[in-house]
């Protein structure tokens, strides 16, 4: 095989791999437990291991890690699925499940206790973790330790025949409790559950520990290249002690890299499960979500997510990423391919007194500026429009270049007109402007050369769809939200305003727009028709506005 250029330190390990034959064909995989939707960190995760699948013409498997029955869910089973193919990637054959190798992990087992290596301890989790010793002081052995293996052969059999109740046993290795490294300590390797699992029901009352499961999961499957995160590093030896028991044939090699985390955000399952549950978020999906299935409904594209996870990289050391790179990385994407509309979030009525009463007339509008296969369209045009209310100021501060009295601005992509009265509710309130519009300036120019300072976008009254618009902004205001204070909790750090409902009214061209189309709102940002969008309702999502922090501050670098 041709071995490709290593683009980080994941693929220079298996080039080497690959240099000195350890291995031919490379394979992967993606463990998710499915307790929970996936997020950007696990995005990161499914493009390096696919990617990597892809790039020397592996395969990557999808191995959900279904060792906590009681945790699990086939609605999170099939999240996942569908967020992995939405991504663009495609597993090896059938889904896998750790559940699938449940006997061979018991007969494995059993080989442990019948090489002296695995016991049937008595203790409590409590003692266990009291018995553990700190990492300056080793363990104490625990009683049950030096039992015969015909002893731990017929308890074992007992657990998993279910004659124990919950937490009364565990089978646990016979490793080094002086051992320097705590996972060493005599790990349990099972644990009694009886709980129904949502693919074995009730065949089994005991279930593996990760730590059991996983290596051995891995090497059923000829993985070559086990890729996790960093605090699996020193779970390592014991992965590898696990296959010295174990294995015969070719054995995976787990290589650890650093998790994303990302600023403004949290990203542990556990976390988001509150989010839900205590209802801070409208489900797993909400827009404000840094899971797929919520980046997805806000707007997000499998292209973004992908160019963001190159541009973060794969580094040995955790960081923290700005979430302005996540937000440069989808606006980039979308100025390439979203069409252009113009909506007023905000409207104020616009009257143009000289213009005939029931004339409509058409303006070109240019879809996108950055595509120009994408065409135009035609705009209606017509006496009453609608304005964005912040684009009029009665009394204006210098430099306000837009509409206020007497003053001349451009319609975008058509006439000026010229604010010549304001029409007030009998609390002051402006409740329309009257203008005047000059009929030699359709293309946006004056013939007679005068400038104006400003366009402002609109959309004609009567032709105009009403729109729901739901502006979404950061869901917390703490960089760090993970990190809470003493006496805090971090819902303490949801920021208030993450989400304001306005009703607007959208150009018909976004008459009948599909879920997940996404558009510039001109002058306001990127907007994704929301799943819940129907003909008798639109509904839009903003993915983010147009004002990029993160392509200034990369300039200044
Ligand atoms: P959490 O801590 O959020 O519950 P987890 O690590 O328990 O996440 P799993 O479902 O076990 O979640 O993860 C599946 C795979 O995704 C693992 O290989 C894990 O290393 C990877 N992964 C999870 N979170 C991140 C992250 N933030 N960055 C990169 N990879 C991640
Ligand atoms: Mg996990």
């Amino acid at each position: 095989m041709n071995i490709p250029q290593a683009t980080n330190f994941v693929e220079e390990i298996i080039n080497e791999d690959l240099k000195n034959n350890v291995c031919s064909t490379i394979i992967t995989r993606f463990p998710p437990e499915p307790n929970g939707y996936l997020h950007i960190g696990h995005a990161k995760s499914i493009c390096l291991n696919f990617g990597i699948a892809q790039k020397y013409n592996g395969k990557c498997n999808l191995r959900l890690d279904d060792t906590n029955p009681e945790k699990e869910d086939v609605e999170y089973v099939e999240s996942i699925k569908q967020d992995i193919q939405w991504l663009g990637f495609q597993w090896d054959g059938k889904v896998r499940h750790a559940s699938d190798y449940f006997g061979q992990l018991y007969e494995w087992a059993k080989v442990l206790i019948k090489n002296g290596k695995a016991y049937v301890c008595d203790m409590s989790a409590e003692e266990i973790a009291a018995t553990r010793g700190t990492p300056t002081e080793p363990g104490k052995e625990s009683p049950y330790r030096n039992r015969s293996v015909e002893e731990n052969l017929d308890l074992f059999e007992r657990m998993k025949n279910g004659e124990f109740p919950d937490g009364s046993k565990t089978l646990r290795a016979k490793i080094d409790m002086a051992s320097p490294n705590m996972h060493m300590r005599d790990p349990v390797m099972y644990r009694i559950k009886h709980a129904t699992h949502h693919r074995t029901g009730d065949s089994w009352c005991i279930y593996p520990t990760y730590d059991w499961a996983h290596g051995q999961s891995d090497y059923i499957e000829g993985i070559t290249h086990s890729i996790c995160t960093l605090e699996f590093e020193v779970h390592r030896p014991l992965y590898d002690w696990f296959l010295d028991q174990i294995a015969t044939g070719q054995r995976p090699k787990q290589i650890e890299f650093a998790r994303l985390n990302l600023s403004f955000t949290v990203m542990s399952k556990r976390m988001l499960l509150r989010l839900v549950q205590e209802g801070f978020v409208n489900g797993w999906d909400d827009p404000r979500m840094p899971t797929i299935a919520g980046l997805r409904r806000r707007g997000y594209t499998p292209d973004s997510i992908k160019n963001f996870a190159k541009l973060v990289g794969v580094a040995k050391k955790d960081s923290t990423v700005d979430i302005a790179l996540l937000e440069h990385c989808i606006r980039d994407d979308l100025n390439k391919s979203a069409n252009r509309v113009m909506c007023v979030l905000n409207p104020l009525k616009v009257v143009i007194l000289n213009y005939p009463d029931n004339d409509v007339e058409y303006v070109e509008g240019i879809n996108n500026p950055e595509d120009s296969s994408a065409g135009t369209r035609s705009i209606p045009f017509s006496k009453v429009l609608y304005i964005e209310r912040d684009d009029f100021m009665e009394n204006p501060p210098k430099k306000f270049f837009r509409l206020s009295p007497g003053a001349e601005v451009r319609l975008r992509y058509t006439y000026f007109i010229k604010c010549v009265d304001i029409v007030k509710d009998s609390s002051g309130n402006i409740t329309e402007i009257h203008c005047t519009y000059d009929p030699d300036t359709k293309d946006g120019y004056a013939p007679d050369g005068r400038k104006v300072k400003g366009t402002i976008h609109w959309v004609s009254a009567q032709q105009a769809i009403p729109a729901e618009i739901r502006l979404y902004d950061r869901l917390f205001t703490k960089e760090n939200p993970s990190e809470v204070e003493e006496g805090k909790d971090f819902t303490d750090y949801i920021n208030p305003d993450s989400l304001k409902v306005v009703n607007g009214f959208i150009e018909p061209y976004a008459k009948g727009a599909r879920p997940y189309t996404n558009f510039q709102f001109e002058r306001l940002g990127y907007f994704t028709v929301d799943p819940d969008s129907n003909d008798d309702k639109l509904i839009f999502n903003r993915t983010v506005t147009l004002k990029d922090t993160w392509a200034k501050i990369a300039q200044k670098e």
